[in-house]
């Protein structure tokens, strides 16, 4: 099977060019600028016409929750439904956590998320392992998992009593990580002093949503932010903050990578685009826009946009965390503390950055390198994803810049029952997604199937020396 896309400007992290892409397989073959050269490639079995789109890697999320359980509920979206709702976007890689529960060993939790996701993925998926009960035990899995193609753990100064970990006990993770290579992911807010903001809160009958901004102020993920760096620096391994949300947080960061430090960072579209006020929201609205850390001030988004900008920021993702308003986030009726976290946001990850680039925020190259090419290289996937080069697998997204579209509960692809982004208009939209070489979304219609997607055994971060 042979596809050829012509007549479209391949973008990519390095900038622009007018140039027709060649697969053969699941593989592209060659990239060929239309002003040298245009061979005749008319044998091909099918051909693309891109004239007037763009043509870049398809989207990777370094971020997602699918069937995730919190709080005696489960995020909505399996992933089936969540990785078709990816396709739709343009997504065309999501690495996904694996979440250890106490008591239970590294491996024998990957065994279950494998059985989670095996067969059922639409496009292609690795793993992160969250990392909830730190032992002797779980520090020598640790580097099984990076045998098995898990090369990136997770661990939280949040949620005391579910997923937090002491200091003494990221500190031994980090140090295991050392010794390894492979890099620590860190939810950075301090859940010991947040835990009782909540309770003073809820003590004097303040139990609407926004509370839930208000009892996380952005000063405890900045000192959370910090203390992850140092404890890092300590250890000597690579730190990567994971939904950075602000200003506080990314000055620690910037700090730390003006050092040298190996850190990094990634944002998320609904700290860029959603803020405290829609928390705010009267009737309980707010409760769709609970996730942690919290929306911010929207004077947190510029300066988030700013940092893409520099490179503080390296990477977006979505957090993708999705819970129905009806039944899930309505069990914190009366009780904020009671709401699940997470916002739901896999499918509009591209077209939301893509409206960065039409407002000015960031550049075209950047859009892409931030989407697909950097999480590529963060999480050990570089250049079989993230890149339009010959060998590359063919996970290509043809985009339209010019359509316009209006996000909506009633046209997305996710199975939740809102969408935090109702009535946003979008300029630009994805025509194609072709993930290794398959057309899986053209023409408005889902064309992929259930089980197309294999996993991904990931390297370790592709910037270390
Ligand atoms: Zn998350």
């Amino acid at each position: 099977m042979t596809l050829a896309i012509i007549g479209g400007t391949v973008v990519t992290a390095g900038g622009t060019l007018d140039a027709d892409v060649f697969v053969a397989g699941e593989k592209i073959v060659a990239v060929i600028a239309r002003e040298i050269n245009t061979p005749d490639f008319g044998r091909a079995d099918e051909t693309i016409d891109a004239t007037g789109k763009y043509v870049i890697p398809g989207g990777i999320d370094a971020h997602t929750h699918m069937e995730m359980p919190f709080g005696g509920t489960s995020s909505v979206d399996t992933f089936e439904t969540g990785t078709k709702a990816a396709a739709w976007g343009g997504t065309t890689t999501i690495i996904d956590f694996a979440v250890q529960a106490k008591g239970t060993g590294l491996l024998a939790t990957l065994d279950k998320w494998h059985e989670k996701a095996d067969g059922n993925c639409a496009i292609d998926y690795g793993f992160h392992m969250i990392v909830s009960d730190v032992n002797e035990a779980t520090l020598k899995e640790m580097d099984a998992c990076i045998g098995a193609g898990v090369t990136s753990f997770k661990m939280f100064m949040a949620y005391p009593g579910v997923f937090y970990a002491t200091d003494g006990e990221i500190l031994l993770a980090m140090q295991q990580a050392q010794r390894s290579g492979a890099t620590i992911m860190m939810h950075a807010e301090n859940g010991i002093a947040i835990d009782q903001l909540v309770a003073q809160a809820l003590g004097a009958g303040r139990t609407d949503p926004v509370y839930h901004g208000l009892t996380r102020p952005p000063e405890l993920e900045g000192e959370a932010t910090g203390r992850a760096i140092t404890l890092a620096k300590v250890a000597g391994c690579p730190l990567y903050i994971v939904h950075l949300s602000a200003a506080q947080a990314l000055e620690a960061v910037a700090e730390a990578r003006d050092t040298g430090q190996n850190v990094f960072a990634e944002t998320c579209p609904q700290y860029l685009y959603l803020s405290l006020e829609d928390l705010a929201r009267p009737d309980f609205e707010g409760a769709k826009f609970v996730c942690s850390p919290p929306l911010r001030t929207k004077d947190h988004s510029a300066t988030l946009w700013r940092g893409l900008r520099t490179n503080d920021l390296s990477v977006v993702s979505t957090d993708h965390c999705p819970f129905c308003f009806k039944e899930q986030k309505e069990l914190g009726r009366g009780d904020f503390a009671k709401i699940p976290n997470g916002i739901p946001g896999v499918e509009h990850r591209i077209d939301l950055l893509h409206q960065g680039v039409v407002a000015g925020e960031i550049t075209l190259a950047r859009w892409v390198e931030v989407c697909a090419t950097t999480p590529a290289r963060m999480f050990g996937l570089y250049p079989r994803k993230g890149a339009i080069v010959a060998g590359a697998d063919a996970d290509i997204v043809i985009y339209d810049p010019t359509a316009r579209q209006t996000l909506s509960v009633a046209t997305h692809h996710m199975n939740v029952d809102y969408s935090a982004y109702e009535g946003m208009e979008i300029t630009g939209k994805v025509a194609t997604t072709i993930s290794r070489g398959r057309v899986v979304v053209a023409d408005g219609e889902f064309k992929g199937a259930r089980g197309e997607g294999t996993f991904l055994p990931r390297t370790l971060n592709q910037y270390l020396v």
